[in-house]
C-alpha cells in the first residue's frame, strides 16, 4: 500500500521541479532520514521509504505525467516497488546512480566502497555577496564514529564475536535459480561487518556510529552562480563500519550547493548585470548626466542627446567577477523613457509650444520599431 501523501510535498519540491531538482531533493532527504543516522527513530525509516517511493515515481517521466494528471489513482496500472517491505540497504543499491560513491551501509556488492558518505547542504547568497565572495557557517549532522565504543558497536569491556553465519567473511554464497548458479551476497546476519555484537554499546545501539552535529566555516568564492557546488573535501562521513569499524580511511565530501537570491534592481547573465534606468523625456532629448546606483557604488552615466526608449548603455567593469579570473563584466543599463502622466499649467503651455515646432517623421525617426513591426508580421 503506497503512501497517500503528495509526492511533491514528500520531496519538498515544486510541481514544476526539473529532474535534477528532484534528484537532489531525494538525495538530501534520503541522507537526512537514513535509519543509520536516526537510531531509535521509527518515523525516520517511514519517511526514508516514502521519499524513495516519491522519487521513483517523479523520476520516471511517464509515471510522473500520470500522477500529475490523475494523482495516486493514475499509478495503479504502473506498479512501482513496495518500499515498505524492502531493506534500507536494498533501496540504496537500487538507486546506486544517485548514491554512487556514498557507500550503502552494507548492501550487496558494495564491499569495495572505501570512502564515507558525501553530504549535501545549501547556502543562500545575495548578489552583493556574489560580488565580494562570502563566508558562511554551515551546520549539519553527520554520522561519526561512536566515541564510547570507538566504532566497534560493542559495549566497552566486551568484544564483538566472529559472525557464525558467514564465519567472519562478511559474505555468504547463495544458490540461485534452482541451483543453476551461485552468487556471493552480503551476509544477512552481520550485514557484512564480519562480526556480531552480543553486548551492544548503549550510546550507538551497536551501530558503531552516532549522528553528530558539525559546524563549519565555508568560503564561497566571488563570481559563483546559482546551483553551483562548493566541495569541501573530507567533511563528509567516515567509511562505513563494514569497511573500517574505527572509521579510518578517506571521509566523504561535503557538497555546499549555492543559491543566489533574486535582486530587486539587477538581473544577471554570467558576469553581466542588467538594470533599468528611468529617464525623463527632456533628459533623453537634451542629454543628461544621471547618477545611478551600481551593485556596489554609484556611477555618473552620460546620457546622449536623442536617447531612445530601450537604448542600452554598457558600463564596463561594473558587472560581476568571473569565477576564475575575477575580471568583472559589464553593467548594461536599459533606458526607460518616462512620459509624465500629469502636467502643470506651465508645462502644458511650454510643451504645446514645443509641439507646434515638431515635425515627426515616423518612418525616419523610428526605424527600429518599424523593423520590429515587420518582423512580427513576417514571423
Ligand atoms: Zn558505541
Ligand atoms: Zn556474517
Amino acid at each position: 500500500m503506497p503512501t497517500q501523501r503528495d509526492y511533491y510535498e514528500v520531496l519538498g519540491v515544486e510541481r514544476t521541479a526539473s529532474g535534477d531538482e528532484i534528484k537532489r531533493a531525494y538525495r538530501r532527504l534520503a541522507m537526512k532520514w537514513h535509519p543509520d543516522r536516526n537510531p531509535g527513530n521509527t518515523e525516520a525509516e517511514v519517511e526514508f521509504k516514502a521519499c524513495a517511493e516519491a522519487y521513483e515515481v517523479l523520476n520516471d517521466p511517464e509515471r510522473r505525467a500520470r500522477y500529475d494528471k490523475h494523482g495516486h489513482a493514475g499509478l495503479r496500472q504502473t506498479p512501482g516497488h513496495d518500499f515498505r517491505s524492502m531493506h534500507v540497504e536494498d533501496i540504496f543499491s537500487m538507486f546506486q546512480d544517485i548514491f554512487g560513491g556514498m557507500g550503502g551501509g552494507g548492501g550487496g556488492g558494495r564491499r569495495g566502497v572505501a570512502r564515507g558518505y558525501d553530504l549535501e547542504t545549501e547556502v543562500e547568497l545575495t548578489l552583493e555577496e556574489v560580488l565580494t565572495g562570502a563566508e558562511r557557517e554551515v551546520e549539519f549532522k553527520r554520522l561519526d564514529v561512536c566515541q564510547t565504543c570507538t566504532g566497534s558497536g560493542a559495549k566497552p569491556g566486551s568484544k564483538p564475536a566472529s559472525c557464525p553465519t558467514c564465519g567472519g567473511h562478511g559474505q555468504v554464497q547463495q544458490t540461485g535459480f534452482g541451483g543453476m548458479f551461485r552468487m556471493v551476497t552480503t551476509c544477512p546476519n552481520c550485514r557484512g561487518r564480519r562480526t556480531v555484537i552480543t553486548d551492544k554499546c548503549a550510546d550507538c545501539r551497536g551501530q558503531g556510529r552516532v549522528p553528530l552535529q558539525r559546524k563549519l566555516s565555508v568560503k564561497i568564492p566571488a563570481g559563483i552562480s546559482d546551483g553551483q557546488v562548493v566541495r569541501i573535501t573530507g567533511e563528509g562521513e567516515p567509511p562505513p563500519p563494514e569497511v573500517s569499524a574505527t572509521g579510518e580511511g578517506p571521509r566523504g565530501d561535503l557538497h555546499v550547493v549555492v543559491r543566489v537570491r533574486d535582486h530587486e534592481r539587477f538581473e544577471r547573465e554570467g558576469t553581466t548585470l542588467v538594470t533599468v534606468q528611468p529617464i525623463a523625456f527632456a533628459q533623453a532629448a537634451l542629454g543628461a548626466t544621471i547618477r545611478l546606483k551600481t551593485l556596489d557604488g554609484e556611477h555618473d552615466l552620460v546620457v546622449e542627446p536623442g536617447t531612445q526608449h530601450g537604448d542600452v548603455y554598457p558600463i564596463a567593469g561594473q558587472g560581476l567577477p568571473d569565477l576564475r579570473t575575477k575580471k568583472r563584466g559589464d553593467l548594461n543599463v536599459i533606458m526607460q523613457l518616462v512620459v509624465p502622466r500629469k502636467l502643470t499649467e506651465a508645462q502644458r503651455k511650454l510643451l504645446t509650444e514645443y509641439a507646434s515646432t515638431e515635425r515627426l517623421n515616423v518612418n525616419r525617426d523610428a526605424p527600429s520599431l518599424w523593423k520590429k513591426v515587420k518582423d512580427t508580421l513576417s514571423g
